[in-house]
């Protein structure tokens, strides 16, 4: 089979056993029979549904894949399984990350540069990032930090395993939340560390086994179902979002899109991404005038999080004080482009 995401999406849990059905089967048992042949013993140990969606993953990112109820569970087992002194963390990072390196009563102390950083430190990239977009260079970072004893992890969740891969890049681990493109529909919740190296990757799911975070049926079952189209669903979603952003650049807006030759991280992106992604934030000139242009919208949905069929506008400094005041961060969906734009039109004609 060759290595394309839009067969792996599709066959990547080909070799787990498990019922003839084409479509696969949803289990739910808490508990296995012991006097059944095989290996099953409890559901926080071993589930079927769970193994096919880390193949699926595992095949995409280029590693073996370990998956949680959540991007945050993700990415605090992670770390708890690092549990290095100083982490970096870019200026731009999805904020419940920052809450969760800096939250008391953790000890670790987080950096703003690669040179505070030594041998068993993490370097904790986020490309795009949240809700910027910014761009890091991943294979200069795995190969200046990679030398020094730092560990690499990239939060991708932007880029989704179709449109980078950092393990192939030099990176230790990738983390996605796969509430996010991955499922796709906004009806499941999960998230995913995926490593190369499988003594980590047995490690990683032995910790979950004892932390028991192991995600539930329903929502592995619909990740597993979403990801099938991912790789369509992102071609599309990131060609609109092309559109989009360009419409907004031509209306003299600040607009954060990597695809923009604007944009601080333009080249990088193009070298390391297959395409650009579909988030496209931009900015009003007031956190009042951005709150108010948010709820003019009729086709893109007001609500928080991203990734999904549909298409929805967030006023970011409403959910984080962090974020730039004017800033709406759009996450572009499936509906027709120019619906889109005639959207922002009318919601942004007073500006
Ligand atoms: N990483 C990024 C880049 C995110 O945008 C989010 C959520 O928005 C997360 C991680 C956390 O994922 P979840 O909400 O599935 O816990």
């Amino acid at each position: 089979m060759s290595g394309d995401p839009f067969t792996q999406a599709l066959h990547g849990d080909d070799a787990i056993p498990d019922a003839a059905d084409v479509g696969p089967p949803i289990h739910v048992a808490s508990t296995y029979d012991r006097s059944e042949q095989g290996e099953l013993v409890y559901r926080r140990n071993q589930h079927i549904t769970t193994e096919r969606l880390e193949a699926v993953l595992g095949a995409l990112e280029g590693g073996e894949a370990v998956v949680y109820p959540s991007g945050m569970a993700a990415i605090a087992s992670l770390l708890r399984y690092l549990n290095p002194a100083r982490i970096y963390l870019p200026a731009d990072v999805y904020h419940g990350t920052r809450s969760y390196v800096t939250a008391a009563p953790r000890a670790w102390q987080a950096v703003e540069a690669f040179d505070d950083l030594g041998p068993g430190d993490v370097a904790w990239l986020e490309t795009p990032s949240n809700p910027k977009c910014l761009i890091t260079d991943v294979a200069a970072v795995a190969a200046d930090l990679g030398s020094r004893g730092v560990t690499v992890v990239v939060d991708s969740t932007f880029a989704t395993p179709v449109l980078q891969r950092p393990l192939s890049l030099g990176a230790d681990y990738v983390v996605h939340s796969s509430t996010k493109y991955i499922g796709g529909h906004s009806d499941a919740m999960g998230g995913v560390v995926v490593t190369a190296d499988s003594n980590r990757a047995a490690e990683l799911l032995e910790a979950r086994v004892i932390d028991g975070t192991i995600p539930g049926s329903l929502d592995v079952w619909l990740t597993l179902r979403g990801v099938r189209t991912l790789p369509l669903r992102i071609a599309r979603q990131s060609e609109t979002a092309a559109s989009l952003a360009e419409y907004l650049d031509g209306r003299g807006l600040l607009v954060w899109y990597p695809g923009l030759g604007t944009h601080p991280g333009h080249e990088v992106a193009a070298r390391q991404m297959s395409q650009f992604g579909a988030i496209v934030s931009f900015e009003l000139s007031s956190y009042e005038e951005a709150a108010e242009a948010a709820t003019r919208f009729e086709v893109f949905r007001r609500a928080t999080s991203l990734g999904g069929v549909e298409s929805v506008v967030e006023h970011r400094a409403s959910v984080n004080p962090l974020a730039p005041p004017g800033l709406l961060r759009l996450s572009v969906g499936l509906e027709s482009p120019a619906d889109l734009i005639a959207d922002l039109d009318a919601a942004l004609i007073p500006t």
